[in-house]
């Protein structure tokens, strides 16, 4: 009876399985198990993985790992998000909002940093970004006052901008924020566009439900654009 127990655990929680290892490992050191207390406590990160990456640390050479602690509390007390975009910077405004050779009349709305990180890496975007600070949900209790939005439609007021991109995650949370901010903005002859949506590149259609096989008929290319972006 036990072991079946214990069978159904481990497989329907795999962190489990590091905290049962670990229910039976002792430390000697309590500076090790701090160590490891700590890293478990990062996203993704088991009890298993922190002891991994702590004895990995152990390892390397004491200035080496002085200057991997350095960097993160560096990194953590010194950060600065950027007063114009919101995303992360080293100084007031950032390293994209300071370029001058992007398109400062074009702004591309996100939800997080991580989405600035993810287009930036495609290179083929050339404006400036909103970091939103995420997306209305009133299920999560997040209203629009809790969101950067006001900031967005002072900027748009202020400054010449020529188009909003939006490039939200396609999903309720994100089409109620886009409705939010589009009604905010309807008197600016300001241009609005969303990113496309439809069928992922690899994709098949008899997998693809039934809204994002719509929109892709909706959103429909002409064939010789689809080529060239290609
Ligand atoms: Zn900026």
């Amino acid at each position: 009876m036990l072991v079946i127990r214990i069978n159904l655990v481990l497989t329907s929680d795999q962190n489990l399985e590091s905290s049962i290892y670990l229910c039976f490992m002792q430390f000697s050191s309590s500076l090790l198990e701090n160590a490891v207390n700590e890293f478990a406590k990062l996203p993704g990160v088991g009890k298993k993985t922190a002891l991994r990456l702590v004895l990995h640390l152990l390892k390397q050479d004491t200035k080496d790992v002085g200057q991997f602690s350095e960097i993160i509390a560096r990194m953590r007390s010194e950060i600065k998000f950027c007063q114009r975009c919101h995303n992360v910077a080293d100084g007031d405004i950032c390293s994209i909002c300071s370029n001058s050779m992007r398109k400062q009349e074009v702004i591309c709305v996100v939800e997080n940093i991580r989405d600035v990180i993810a287009i930036e890496s495609t290179q083929q975007f050339n404006g400036t970004y909103h970091v939103l600070g995420g997306v209305i949900s009133p299920l999560d209790g997040i209203g629009p006052d809790q969101l950067t939005i006001e900031s967005l439609i002072h900027r748009i007021e202020k400054e010449k901008t020529e188009e909003l991109i939006f490039a939200l995650n396609p999903n309720i949370q994100g089409d109620t924020t886009i409705y939010y901010i589009q009604k905010k903005l309807q008197p600016t002859n300001i241009r609005i566009t969303t990113i496309a949506r439809g069928i992922a590149f690899g994709g098949e259609l008899e997998y693809a439900d039934e809204m994002t096989l719509a929109r892709s008929l909706q959103n429909r290319l002409p064939v010789e654009s689809y080529v060239s972006n290609k």
